[in-house]
This record gives C-alpha cells, sequence and structure tokens, in this order.
C-alpha cells in the first residue's frame, strides 16, 4: 500500500449494449485527457466539479458521439482522485470507440475493479467496504443486497475498529506491566483487563456466528438435491425453480464447468447443483448421476435427499445417509400423494429424528414446497437475524481472520488467567489486533489485495 497510484485508468463501466454508456476516467490527467476531446456545445464551459457539460466527443476531427461529461475532481470522488464520466448512446460501437480514443490520448485500460481499488488505496473505504461493493454487484436477494449496503456503510468496519482500538488498550495496560515491573501490575492484579477481554471474546463470538449466515447471503447456499432414480428429484427442482418467481439466471459455477440454478428462497440465495440438467444434456447413465451429485455432496452446504413415501426405505438410501451424516441434510419425503409404504421403524434410531424432521411433500402436486423452504430459511438464518441492523462478514477469508483472531483472544485470556507471563499475552493480544486489522485491509500483501479486486468487474 505504499505505493499509490499515478497513471490515469479508463474504461467502460456499463453494461454492453445498454441505451447509455458511461466511460469513467480516474487520475490525476482524467481532465486533461477529457477535454483534449470533448467540444462543448457551449462556450462558457468551465469544466467545474460535481457539474454536468454537454458537447461531442470529437477525435481528429471526426465526430464519435454526442454526450454528456460529468467531473468530480479529488478528493470528492468515487477514487478520490480526479475523475470524468463521458455518458454516451449506448450499444456497443460508440463507446468502444470513446474508449479508444481516451487511451490514445493517454489514458491506460482499468484492470477489473480497479477504479475501487484505487478507492482503497487512497483510503476512502477499507477493504471490507470494498468487498460490500462486489457483493452488491453480485446480490441475488434482497436480504443479502441489504446486508451488503450495511457493510459499505462501514457497520462492520466501525465494530472492528472498535475492536481494535480496545485491544490496543489492553495491550498498554498489560505492556505496563512488562515495562515497569517495580508497580507489581501482577497478571492477577488485571481484573478489568479480563473482563474486557472476555466481552471481546463474546463480540468476535458473535462475528463468527452471523458470518456464517453472511458468508451464505453474499455466495448463495451451495445445494444438492440426492436420491435415487425415480423418486422426484427433477420434478422437486422444477417445483423449487417454478414456484419462485425470482429465479435467476443460470450460472457457470465458479469452481467447476457445472451449471447450477440460482433461486432465492425467502431471501437467502440457493446454488443447486443442476446435475440433473447434467443428466439430460450429457446423457450420462442415471447411476452416474447419483455418484456426481455425492462428489458435489462433499463441498455442499445443504443436502436434499428425496426419499419417495410409496416405496420401502432402500438399503443404498441408508448407505448414502450415513455416508453423508457429517453434512447438514435435509430428508425429503416425496410422492406422499400415494400410498404410503415408506415405514418410520426402518430408519436406524439415530436417523429418527431426521426422518421426522423431513419435509413431506408431493413435487407432483405441488404442495408442501412452502414448508420446505421455511424449514431451509428456520435452518440457516432464524436465529442470526436481526439482519436489518447487523453487518456480517461476507468471505471465507474474513471468517479466517476473525477465528485466527479469536484463537488468540482465548490465548490471552488463558494467560492472564493462568497468572503467566504477561509477555505471551501480549503476543497474542497483538495478534488478534493484526487478524481483525485483515478484514478491514491492513497489512495484507499486495497480491492478496490483487486477487481480492480481480474479482470485480470491469469499470469498477
Ligand atoms: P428423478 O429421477 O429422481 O429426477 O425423478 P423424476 O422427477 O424424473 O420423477 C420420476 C417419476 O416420478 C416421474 O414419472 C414423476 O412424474 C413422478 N413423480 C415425481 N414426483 C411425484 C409425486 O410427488 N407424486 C407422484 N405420484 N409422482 C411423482
Amino acid at each position: 500500500m505504499d505505493n499509490k497510484p499515478s497513471d490515469t485508468i479508463a474504461a467502460i463501466s456499463t453494461a454492453i449494449g445498454g441505451g447509455i454508456a458511461i466511460i469513467r476516467l480516474s487520475g490525476k490527467d482524467a481532465l486533461k485527457i477529457a477535454k483534449s476531446l470533448f467540444k462543448p456545445a457551449s462556450d462558457k464551459c468551465a469544466y467545474l466539479s460535481h457539474r454536468l457539460y454537454y458537447g461531442h466527443i470529437v477525435n481528429d476531427g471526426q465526430v464519435l458521439d454526442e454526450c454528456m461529461l460529468s467531473i468530480m475532481k479529488a478528493p470528492r470522488s468515487y477514487t478520490r482522485e480526479d475523475v470524468v464520466e463521458i455518458s454516451s448512446h449506448g450499444g456497443l460501437k460508440s463507446a468502444e470507440l470513446i474508449l479508444a480514443a481516451v487511451l490514445s490520448a493517454g489514458a491506460s485500460l482499468a484492470e477489473p475493479g480497479e477504479f475501487t481499488k484505487r478507492a482503497f488505496l487512497n483510503g476512502r473505504i477499507d477493504l471490507s467496504q470494498a468487498q460490500a461493493v462486489i457483493d452488491i454487484i453480485n446480490s441475488k436477494t434482497e436480504l443479502s443486497h441489504n446486508q451488503a449496503l450495511n457493510r459499505l456503510s462501514g457497520r462492520l468496519s466501525a465494530g472492528i475498529y472498535k475492536i481494535r482500538e480496545e485491544l490496543l488498550n489492553l495491550l498498554a495496560g498489560v505492556e505496563a506491566a512488562i515495562d515497569y515491573p517495580e508497580y507489581d501490575m501482577d497478571l492477577e492484579s488485571l481484573p478489568e483487563q479480563k473482563e474486557t477481554l472476555n466481552e471481546i471474546k463474546k463480540r468476535i463470538t458473535e462475528l463468527i456466528e452471523s458470518g456464517e449466515l453472511g458468508i451464505i447471503l453474499s455466495q448463495g447456499l451451495q445445494t444438492v438435491i440426492l436420491g435415487r432414480p425415480n423418486v422426484g428429484k427433477s420434478s422437486l427442482l422444477n417445483r423449487i425453480l417454478g414456484s419462485e418467481r425470482a429465479i435467476v439466471t443460470e450460472i457457470p459455477g465458479t469452481t467447476r464447468d457445472v451449471l447450477r440454478e440460482s433461486v432465492n428462497v425467502r431471501g437467502i440465495p440457493l446454488n443447486i447443483v443442476d446435475t440433473a440438467g447434467l443428466r439430460d444434456t450429457d446423457d450420462i447413465v442415471e447411476s452416474l448421476g447419483v455418484a456426481k451429485s455425492l462428489e458435489y455432496a462433499k463441498d455442499a452446504d445443504l443436502l436434499l435427499y428425496v426419499l419417495d413415501a410409496s416405496s420401502p426405505l432402500d438399503a443404498e438410501d441408508l448407505d448414502h445417509l450415513i455416508a453423508l451424516s457429517n453434512k447438514n441434510i435435509m430428508l425429503i419425503i416425496n410422492k406422499v400423494d400415494l400410498e404410503r409404504k415408506l415405514e418410520p421403524g426402518s430408519f436406524p434410531h439415530n436417523f429418527r429424528e431426521l426422518y421426522e424432521s423431513a419435509a413431506q411433500i408431493s413435487a407432483a402436486q405441488n404442495s408442501g414446497i412452502d414448508k420446505l423452504f421455511a424449514a431451509i430459511y428456520n435452518l440457516f438464518a432464524k436465529n442470526r437475524l436481526t439482519l436489518e441492523n447487523t453487518a456480517m462478514i461476507s468471505n471465507t477469508r474474513d471468517m479466517d481472520s476473525l477465528k485466527k483472531a479469536l484463537y488468540h483472544v482465548n490465548g490471552a485470556i488463558s494467560t492472564l488467567e493462568d497468572g503467566l507471563s504477561a509477555d505471551i499475552a501480549a503476543i497474542d493480544i497483538r495478534e488478534a489486533y493484526i487478524y481483525l486489522g485483515q478484514i478491514l485491509g491492513e497489512s495484507l500483501e499486495d497480491d492478496i489485495i490483487d486477487r481480492i479486486f480481480s474479482k470485480f468487474c470491469l469499470g469498477k
């Protein structure tokens, strides 16, 4: 974070093909470059900050487009640098031509996320807020969107800054015990510090607990539908997709080349691995489909295991359930419209609870799906909410930092309780402080920062 960016960058910030395109420039030459191409309609154009000017972009005597020019001088801009935005008629060609002209006038092409990265490097936002920007762009449900907005507002960061400040104060107290042993501040006489550490432990633990939901809201709940052939997996998938207005898109999986259906279940984005779809398109035999699903099940947050109410329990089902018993399984008993042959007594004792809490549905008659959705929501969200007011972490990297911070806070507490050396407590407190700082983007390696911002889209 030592070397602040110096060149002027540019990119098309809007989606290709829309009604308006915005070409955005940021950097010390942004205005100079824009002026070299912009012919204002009025000769009184004063290029004032936070004003909008009408005119044309002209390159080598050729009019490229009619446009509006907006100017946001540093530091009152998205990046804290001089920012100029050229709004042209949309489509593809005019934006491309304007961008090319801007680049030949001296700007360099921005990398994905580089504008937001500059906002971060220039101190306008911290890393958690920068990541909230990606989450806002990617959010698929209202809950996810609200969460990301909460984070962008700095609510999460404020809580973490506060904990860090308290850790610093603690450190001062404990170090006094190290540096001035003559004052006899032995560790047993630090009850206040212990109390503060316990309070910090509680707050970090809460952040970890709520963070599990935060990650789901941001990245989606990885869900796999499992079950033997013909139990109704495809029918269930269709019901899940069909019952929700907000089906969103088919997005290619991030880690593997598989289609995932993204569905909004009461605000929770579910990414359902569509192995049924795989079967249809690739003509993979059914048993291979099950094998594939089992493979995806390993990484899933939620398994919807479908049984057929009109058949007795199959030994293969039990094998699967036992093999997956360390996962979050929800049992779906489908075809309840038919005569029941699935006996509760066929489930071993340790699966009774799973059986009792199963969702009873008929995919054919579209019944029980609402209850299934309620059960999914309750499993992941119910007790973690007051979502409107809470700001949660949203990625596994932050979760890892929180867990490491907690580990060191626990270490410091044990040291003080056992009356051990203040030096050791000080080391733990310092480590916890550093790990929490990583969430805000402090003392992170440049390549990690680059990796985080590379997930952004171009022009953001
Ligand atoms: P999959 O092989 O597990 O994906 O199962 P399908 O969804 O293709 O369904 C297999 C068969 O069961 C089809 O003929 C469906 O029409 C039928 N089916 C699915 N759900 C129900 C249900 O709730 N009730 C009844 N009676 N039939 C169903």
